[in-house]
């Protein structure tokens, strides 16, 4: 039910299929005489193969770890067959069919062993409980051992069978109710990242700097820090000559030229159509200035989008934070800053305090190596 509702979450539709091919053998051999089970023993321990299968792929896709089809299918092949050549001994089926079922599932929890080193605690619980699941079905008819044969003319009355059905009823109910919350945090954390990042680019969009910029200010240790604000050169230009689509890619391409050049805990968010804004922390004004520079210099010298005469400018505006007040404040003055850097001729980085002379660029012949007179 849940599957119907989260389709993308593919690893329920996989346990939903892991339950209804145990149920199916495991009511059949509930309620059928023993003489029965002998003649369906290949049938039923297929089905139980292929739970245990769908069981495995629901945790493999969870991990996502690989499936391993291949080394699956060949325990399957030898279990079936050893079903069939014991076809007679009860109890040497219930030892093959439960270690065939228990190696299938053991398969991607070692993978995931191996591969994952998730700090996550749902995960941890999952994945332990996976593996004592798995290794608790493989030893599982040792207990038959412990317990004697003489039960075995009534195989399904057996205290052996009612705790198999209770143990898999447990796990049932407890894998499910992992698996939900599991899928449940999964979707919040979705909606989360909608909510709080720009679709296209992948970086924070104001809502979501706001907050976070708030949770920097609070950190004594992040100062003095400083903002970045940036506006691509002539982008319409770039739209009408070069087609929308292409204007989607150079706003990629500087979000991730962006990213690369922040530090762990900056902050870089699409503000506007195509207005970035960074929070730089640890940082004084210079350093907050070379890091502008560098992106400019970086997406002056990056001919992956446009074609190769064609040169991608920015301007900046870069102004400081002393304190948490100066959020508000310090975005403005990068704004004027960066106003200030359009009118200057564009393609360049004005930072608080400098004195630059006051040029209005309705004047001003754009600089010849500008993406303008490129376009
Ligand atoms: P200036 O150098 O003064 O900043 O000029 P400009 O052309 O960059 O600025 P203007 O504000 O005139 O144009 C911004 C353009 O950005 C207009 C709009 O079509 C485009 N734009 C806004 N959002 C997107 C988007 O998501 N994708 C694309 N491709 N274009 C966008
Ligand atoms: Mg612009
Ligand atoms: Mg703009």
């Amino acid at each position: 039910l849940c599957w119907v509702f989260q389709r993308q979450q593919r690893f329920l539709l996989w346990q939903c299929c892991a339950y209804a091919l145990t149920a199916l053998p495991f009511a059949f051999q509930s309620t059928a005489p023993t003489e029965m089970l002998h003649r369906y023993a290949a049938i039923s321990c297929t089905l139980y193969l292929l739970g245990g299968w769908f069981m495995a792929k629901c945790w493999a896709d969870h991990w996502r770890v690989p499936t391993q089809a291949s080394v699956s299918l060949a325990i399957a092949l030898v279990t079936l067959i050893n079903i069939i050549y014991y076809n007679d001994n009860l109890l040497a089926r219930v030892h093959i069919s439960s270690a065939g079922i228990g190696l299938i599932m053991l398969l991607p929890v070692l993978s995931a062993l191996r591969h994952r080193h998730s700090p996550d605690w749902l995960d941890k619980v999952l994945l332990t409980s996976a593996f004592v699941y798995a290794v608790m079905t493989i030893t599982r008819p040792m207990i038959i051992t412990v317990l004697g044969h003489s039960e075995f003319e009534k195989f399904s009355d057996s205290v052996y069978w009612f705790g198999s059905a209770m143990s898999t009823l447990f796990f049932a109910i407890f894998f499910t109710v992992l698996m939900a919350a599991t899928a449940i945090r999964a979707t919040i954390r979705q909606l989360r990242n909608e909510r709080d990042q720009d679709s296209l680019t992948q970086i924070l969009n104001r809502r979501a700097f706001y907050e976070l910029a708030h949770c920097r200010l609070a950190d004594k240790r992040l100062y003095p820090m400083a903002i970045l604000a940036g506006d691509i050169d002539h982008f319409k230009r770039i739209n009408d000559t070069w087609g929308h689509s292409r204007g989607d890619e150079v706003l990629q391409l500087i979000s991730a030229t962006m990213q690369r050049n922040v530090r762990g805990l900056d902050l870089v968010a699409r503000f506007g159509g195509e207005e970035f804004v960074l929070l730089l922390t640890r940082i004084d004004l210079k350093e907050a200035e070379q890091v502008a520079q560098r992106i400019r210099f970086e997406l002056r010298s990056d001919h992956s989008v446009l074609p190769q005469n064609a040169i991608l400018t920015m301007s900046f505006g870069v102004a400081p934070i002393e304190n948490a007040k100066q959020l508000e404040s310090a975005l403005k003055e990068a704004d004027d800053l960066l106003y200030a850097a359009k009118h200057a001729g564009r393609d360049q980085v004005h930072v608080s305090g400098n004195n630059y002379p006051d040029i209005c660029f309705e004047h001003t012949m754009p600089n010849p190596e500008v993406s303008a007179s490129h376009i």
